[in-house]
């Protein structure tokens, strides 16, 4: 039984985190990044301490939707992250790099290390909920930080252009592996809502999720409309002053946890 939690990685001594959150998802560009930041935005909006950890290390875009740019303060032992505008503490590669378009080429073992470190050599202070965003797909990556790092539950996103029973069924296998329960599934690009007719628009097909949701007994935490405002805010980094609801009842749903 390989897929054990590795506990060896102790969080920082000045680190108390109640809660770990990971984010995935059955490949790049479903809007995992955007679902993380969103989901910290409003739980910090409630009055929780929020923090994410960006374990997407290959395509890092915590750091552009909030708009930070500091570099990551360390002194070779342990490491500060960068606070947004709102006060969300953030970790990510590209904080670390001379030069945010650097290319990040290493291996996966290099990878999965440099995770680990953002765990265990992170000063991340008191925090009730850190979201990771983790790396795409169910390989090697984000097997090993599953295994390095003790998250609580995790989150699937999909979007309707994809085959989502084969991601959902791909994720619920691996954190059955983990021993981590999934707390629910995130649709993303689910419709566009047309402000001149009021009407629905379902752009990349007709949704499964429900389906695929009752299969699995997994709760639809978030449905959420293709939305120009939340590209733009992702992009300009001004996700924190996105004032849509569409997380409010998966937050609400998380609590409950
Ligand atoms: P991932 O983390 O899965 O690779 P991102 O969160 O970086 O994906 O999103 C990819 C791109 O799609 C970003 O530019 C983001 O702004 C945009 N995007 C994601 N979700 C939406 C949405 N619901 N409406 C409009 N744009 C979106």
């Amino acid at each position: 039984d390989k897929a054990k939690t590795d506990f060896s990685v102790k969080p920082h001594a000045m680190s108390h985190i109640k809660k770990v959150i990971g984010v995935v998802s059955g490949k790049g560009g479903v809007g995992k990044s955007m679902v993380t930041s969103l989901l910290a935005v409003t739980m910090s909006k409630k009055g929780y301490k929020c923090g994410i950890l960006d374990a997407d290390i290959t395509g890092p875009s915590i750091p552009k939707a909030f708009g930070v740019k500091d570099k990551i303060m360390s002194n070779g032992e342990a490491m500060l992250p960068v606070y947004s505008e709102g006060g969300v503490p953030i970790i990510s590669i590209n904080l670390l790099l001379q030069n945010e378009t650097d290319p990040v080429v290493w291996r996966g073992p290099v990878i999965a290390n440099t995770v680990k470190q953002f765990w265990s050599d992170v000063i991340w202070g008191d925090l009730d909920y850190l979201f990771i965003d983790m790396p795409p797909g169910t390989g090697d990556v984000p097997l090993t930080v599953f295994q390095s790092l003790p998250v609580d539950a995790i989150v699937v996103v999909t979007s309707p252009q994809e085959l989502v029973s084969m991601i959902v069924a791909k994720a619920v296998k691996m954190a059955e592996l983990m021993k981590i329960p999934v707390a629910g599934l995130v649709e993303n690009m689910s419709y566009f809502h047309c402000p001149d007719n009021g009407k629905d628009y379902q752009i990349f097909g007709e949704s499964h999720i429900d389906e695929v949701a009752g299969r699995y007994g997994l709760p639809v935490l978030a449905r959420i409309p293709i939305d120009p405002a939340l590209a733009a805010a992702c992009d300009e980094g001004r996700i924190e002053e996105f004032a849509g609801s569409c997380m409010d009842d998966a937050v609400m749903m998380l609590e409950d946890r």
